[in-house]
């Protein structure tokens, strides 16, 4: 994956770095384990999402 979008928050993913990324972004979205809090995008990823909160604890 590309450096700069691998540090860069998945929320802040504009359409063309979905269009450039998009096995990246299936990658990251395929067993979310967070979603952002603020703009409710998933990622297994923490450090992909600018409001991360865990997704098991909705679970309970
Ligand atoms: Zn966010």
């Amino acid at each position: 994956m590309d450096k700069k979008l691998k540090s860069k928050s998945l929320c802040k993913w504009k359409k063309e770095d979905v269009k450039q990324n998009g096995e990246e972004l299936i990658d990251i979205l395929s067993h979310s384990k967070f979603f952002c809090e603020k703009c409710l995008r998933s990622s297994r990823l923490k450090g992909t999402l600018c409001k991360p909160e865990k997704l098991d604890r909705m679970v309970e």
